[in-house]
């Protein structure tokens, strides 16, 4: 399979590229299309690498509108609990299918799920033709360590047989529903088999208030003395992490994924220290969390709200650069998270193409366009690994995913809007 792209445009100048087999073998202004190639028309857009969604929980698209406005606790336990414990696998595969849809739509090549039935979510992925981590959430229900070990044994037999492009993760849920044993256990295994951990960490101040009253340690340094931090680490949040955690983390070589718009949306109460993860030298990465909580997969909303909210923050608007927000969102500044290291000969041929007279991106620099005025409507194209999954802005199968995500969703009871009910 090869693709090649003509008429696009980078830093100015016209330039094309050939891909083989999902990896770009040729790059620059001379390129030229040959026989077998599928082609693909830039018409003078943009290109740009895809952006990296670090966290979230795919399938809850089937969730999205439901509970909303209510505090943390009483959505999950009033609302979403409940709901979970009713999801089939099918339910989670098309509920991932629709993200998977809106992430391509919105320019999203990669992303890091965290999700019940993950090999319904792979199969999503792989449906969709996008890249993902996938892990089942691990939590020990009423203290039973062995149903948690079996529940990542099970998880990890059904995830073997995965195809390029999604990979395993092991996903302890967090350490307010993870047992101590359970995560010394899920750290010996991630080391055995070197599977990337992925959890949430110092989300809300109770969490910490808790960690501090159970075990006289934060968080990170639990976590640490478990063993679970480590450069195959992936913590999402780290919104009320200090000082001492943050060098802990750095030091170790884990990856924090900042969501702040979910941090707003459900009001932890404060900014995740952004700069001061930076001046310690954090890898960090960007996610939404999940479309119940968020309520969009479009990060081109979450990291202009990370710019602005650590410039508001930090009361310099000099604080963070356009420059630095989108390296973040694109993934570059935590290889982890598995971007592409750039776009040229050798690397996957993971990137988007934006629309060529798109008014948000037709003025001043490129990247304070990209991350202050543009939204995802502006991706006209994506191509993962060589396959273009969005030709000009359309989408193979893409009203099939949608009615079928709707009707699994009414089956699990939930109202989506009827064209009656949509305002005008
Ligand atoms: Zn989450």
């Amino acid at each position: 399979m090869s693709l090649a792209v003509t008429g696009a445009v980078l830093a100015g100048e016209r330039i094309g590229l050939r891909a083989e087999e999902g990896v770009i073998i040729e790059f620059g202004p001379g390129v030229r299309p040959r026989a077998e190639d599928e082609l693909l028309d830039a018409g003078g857009a943009l290109l740009v690498p895809g952006l990296i969604n670090g966290h979230t929980h795919a399938a809850m698209t089937l969730f999205r509108g439901y509970g909303d406005d209510l505090p943390l606790m009483q959505w999950l336990e009033e609302k979403i609990w409940p709901i979970e414990r009713k999801l089939e696998p099918d339910d989670v595969y098309w509920g991932t299918r629709l993200a998977c849809l809106e992430m391509v739509r919105s320019g999203t090549v990669r992303f890091w799920d965290m999700y019940w039935h993950p090999e319904a979510a792979a199969r999503a992925v792989r449906d969709a033709g996008l890249r993902a981590t996938v892990a089942a959430p691990l939590i020990d229900a009423g203290g039973r360590s062995e149903a948690l070990r079996e529940a990542a044994r099970r998880s990890l037999d059904e995830l073997a047989v995965l195809e390029d492009g999604v990979e395993a993760g092991l996903a302890p849920h967090a350490i307010y529903t993870v047992s101590e044993d359970s995560l010394r256990w899920i750290g010996e295994l991630a080391a055995e088999r070197g599977l990337p951990i992925h959890i949430h960490l110092s989300e809300t101040e109770q969490e910490v208030n808790d960690c501090l009253a159970a075990h006289r340690l934060r968080p990170a340094h639990y976590l640490d003395g478990l063993g679970l931090l480590s450069p195959g680490t992936l913590l999402a949040h780290g919104v009320w992490l200090d000082e001492s955690e943050l060098e802990l983390i750095a030091e170790r070589g884990a990856v924090i994924v900042t969501n702040p718009v979910a941090n707003l949306k459900l009001a932890v109460g404060r900014v995740f220290p952004y700069l001061r993860a930076r001046s310690a030298g954090v890898q960090v990465g960007l996610g939404t969390d999940g479309p119940g909580s968020n309520n969009s997969l479009d990060l081109f909303a979450d990291v202009k709200v990370f710019a602005l909210l650590h410039k508001h923050e930090a009361r310099d608007s000099a604080a963070v650069t356009a420059e630095e927000a989108w390296q973040i969102a694109t993934g570059r500044r935590a290889p982890l998270l598995g971007a592409a290291r750039s776009l040229n000969v050798g690397q996957p041929a993971d990137f988007l193409l934006l629309r060529e007279g798109a008014p948000e991106l037709s003025f001043g620099e490129l990247a304070p366009a990209l991350v202050y005025a543009a939204s995802g409507a502006v991706v006209q194209s994506t191509v993962v690994a060589g396959r273009v999954l969005m030709r000009d802005g359309l989408i193979e199968g893409a009203e099939e995913v949608l009615s079928h995500a709707l009707e699994r969703a009414r089956r699990l009871g939930l109202a989506p809007l009827s064209p009656r009910q949509r305002p005008r």
